[in-house]
């Protein structure tokens, strides 16, 4: 793994960067007991471009509990036969997720781009190369106790914001993912990410600098990889939301460490 400086560097966030003294706390790598076991690769292949037309709407009742019921092993082929909008005329791949099954991170983007549609896996082209170093200055990749998911399964075509029909029809997958892997933590890349978990409109700048809940689980909002790409100087706000991530996520563990050893004193 690169070294935290050139990891530092990629980030722009040499030579002044500091950890502020309220994060100073959680500079230590996170704990090897976090990493969990590794996860399956996604399957790649795309039984839909045979697919039938779009379902009709009347059925999403339905196909949302069916969704609420899938496991791992029918997941992700779930997800590359769905027809339930317009995108999966357009997509060539569906990008279903990366990662860990068992993470106690999740990282929630907004859509698959060119490169992810093309290699059905996200964050892979410039901005995931970004998130990649995002996450190896926390001492992580994205193989390891880390999943990485997208509000939409598929690309909108141009990379268009998705409309708010796509992102209700795709949202049933997104929240089978956190159902099955319980994650610890989330954190919402972007705006598209934060409302649509959030489920209220509000822009990044209002929602970053404290601990949200999703369904119970905290929720961390930051800016997404791309606009830091065109933004750098707020490369290192993002970074201060990954120090607050880490350290709510570092105080969910010794939390749990806590009551066991009061529960088992011995
Ligand atoms: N942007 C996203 O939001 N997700 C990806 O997978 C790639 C770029």
């Amino acid at each position: 793994m690169a070294e935290r400086i050139d990891v530092l560097q990629e980030l722009g966030l040499t030579p002044v960067w500091r950890l502020r003294a309220r994060y100073r706390s959680d500079i230590a790598p996170i704990a090897p007991h976090v990493v969990k076991e590794s996860s399956p690769t996604v399957p790649r292949s795309d039984p839909a471009k045979q697919s039938p037309p779009v379902a009709p709407q009347a059925d999403a009742g339905n196909r949302a509990t069916r969704i609420a019921m899938l496991d791992w092993a029918h997941f992700s082929a779930d997800v590359s036969a769905c027809t339930a909008c317009g995108l999966a005329r357009t997509r060539n791949l569906a990008v279903p997720g990366v990662g860990d099954v068992h993470a106690d991170w999740l990282f929630v983007g907004e859509a698959p781009g060119a490169e992810e549609d093309a290699k059905g896996e996200p964050f892979v082209g410039q901005a995931g190369r970004l998130l990649d170093s995002m996450l190896a200055a926390l001492g992580m990749n994205r193989t390891k106790a880390v999943y990485i998911a997208n509000v939409l399964k598929c690309r909108p075509p141009n990379n268009r914001t998705p409309t708010p029909a796509e992102v209700e029809s795709c949202l049933p997958y997104l929240h089978r993912q956190i159902a099955l892997i319980q994650p610890k933590l989330i954190v919402a890349l972007g705006k598209s990410a934060a409302t649509t978990l959030l489920k209220a409109e509000a822009s990044i700048a209002s929602l970053r600098g404290r601990v949200h809940r999703y369904q119970g689980i905290p929720m961390i909002v930051t800016y997404h990889p791309a606009y830091l790409l065109r933004t750098l100087p707020d490369k290192a706000k993002a970074w201060e939301d990954l120090c607050l991530a880490r350290a709510t996520l570092l105080g969910i563990l010794n939390a749990g460490v806590l009551q066991s050893a009061e529960r088992d004193p011995t």
